[in-house]
């Protein structure tokens, strides 16, 4: 959601409280996208100092469904929030630095949205399991060996192993 604050942009040396309830639908990794399964309204304090910064804090938690590395069953992962944020005003707007954090806000809005969007992704975790012990996928039949247990053989025969073994079956055939 875009969230405006034209009221504190207005108040000089003002802090106001604004209960905020994101919209996001899903975040995007690496190129693939993820839909969020949970998301809850939060409190956002914008401070506006000497009419010249303007200072945002809030603490949320989002959730995300994420495939488990291992078995790829959907894994909902929460990912707690922290915003701190601060922009220059000037004229009683925000001014954005191009460089910096242009797409977080503009004007007199805040994308409350962008900015959950970019913790998301700077926290992203490296590994995504479904449960510490997860052991995936069969490689031979691809069943989800959580689930059930094939009678594949998955031991993978070393070319050396395999040879020695062929050595083996001349000498029982002399
Ligand atoms: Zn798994
Ligand atoms: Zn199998």
């Amino acid at each position: 959601m875009r969230l405006d604050i034209y009221k504190t942009l207005a108040h000089k040396g003002k802090t106001e409280e604004y209960q905020v309830t994101p919209e996001i639908t899903e975040v995007s990794h690496t190129g693939a996208t993820y839909p969020i399964c949970d998301r809850q309204p939060f409190e956002l304090f914008v401070s506006n100092e000497g009419g010249t910064n303007l200072f945002i804090k809030g603490e949320t938690t989002v959730s995300v469904m994420i495939p488990c590395d291992r078995c790829l069953s959907d894994v909902s992962v929460e990912f707690p929030i922290t915003i701190s944020e601060s922009f220059q005003i000037k004229d009683e707007m925000i001014v954005t630095d191009p460089e910096e954090n242009s797409d977080l806000a503009e004007g007199k809005e805040i994308d409350v949205d962008r900015i959950l969007m970019n913790e998301i992704q700077l926290h992203w975790p490296d590994k995504v399991l479904c449960r510490t012990d997860c052991k995936g996928l069969c490689p031979v039949c691809g069943k989800n060996r959580n689930i059930t247990e094939c009678d594949c053989d998955r031991t993978v025969l070393d070319p050396r192993m395999a040879k020695f073994l062929d050595v083996f079956d001349q000498f029982k055939e002399v």
